[in-house]
């Protein structure tokens, strides 16, 4: 499993289901690698095994994984089967896996376990919705997913986490920094366990605004979608 403390910050990019062969090729090719953060890339499964290992500090992730280890459950891919393609990171729990594909807490637990018997890190992500934030009700929503999401099992060294208030993600809009810090401190002491976590925040991130949210001091890094796919601009975030 890779030592999540070599790394100050992570930028993990979230391609969901954008790209071809020609865009990855392209993006590997303009992708710089020069920092000391973590950038982890997270394809569409059927590109994983084609990222180019560019730099020690790049590394590749997948945007899901299957609850179950093997059998008859057509169209999904296990955390076995991720270690055999040299799989380092998995995102759990996006939105749009809770949105569209009907994924529960529960779900997102048992998919967590399952990474980090076999070393892959989840980065498990937990968030409101706009109602939700307008009813005052962000803190009760973050408690509820820590307490149900993530597995006893995890600790810093196995498990990221990323806050991506559902409300900002693909939306152009973004919480105050003061709000992001809020709910990152929230995350931070919810738990002693959570004290030492890295959390990474996502939402709208952009060249604009990433450094003034990197530079939060709960926050430990971001998860970027739409920006992570305009490898210029990726490149300008992780700089
Ligand atoms: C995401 O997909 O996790 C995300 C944060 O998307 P965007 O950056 O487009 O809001």
């Amino acid at each position: 499993m890779i030592n999540l403390d070599n790394f100050p910050s992570f930028f993990i990019a979230n391609w969901k289901l954008n790209g071809n062969f020609a865009f990855l090729k392209d993006y590997f090719t303009k992708l710089k690698s020069g920092s000391k953060n973590a950038i982890v890339i997270c394809t569409p499964d059927i590109y994983l095994n084609f990222q180019e290992k560019k730099s020690e500090n790049i590394f590749c992730g997948a945007q899901d994984v299957s609850k179950f280890d093997e059998g008859a459950y057509t169209g999904e891919t296990s955390a076995n089967m991720l270690v055999d393609v040299g799989i380092d990171f998995c995102l759990v729990g996006h939105s749009e896996r809770r949105q569209y594909f009907n994924e529960k807490n529960k779900d997102i637990l048992l998919k967590s376990e399952k990474l980090i018997e076999q070393n892959i890190i989840p980065v498990i992500c937990i968030g409101e919705s706009l109602q939700e934030r307008k009813k005052n009700i962000t803190n009760e929503i973050i408690s509820q997913q820590l307490e149900e999401c993530i597995p006893s099992i995890s600790n810093c060294h196995n498990t990221l986490i990323a806050y991506e208030p559902l409300w900002a993600i693909g939306t152009g809009l973004t919480p105050t920094l003061e709000e992001i810090d809020e709910v990152h401190k929230l995350i931070r002491n919810f738990e002693s366990k959570f004290n030492n976590f890295k959390i990474l925040y996502g939402g709208s991130v952009k060249s604009s605004n990433a450094s003034n949210i990197v530079n939060l001091e709960n926050v430990n890094g971001c998860l970027i979608g739409g920006s992570s796919l305009k490898i210029e601009e990726f490149n300008k975030i992780i700089e």
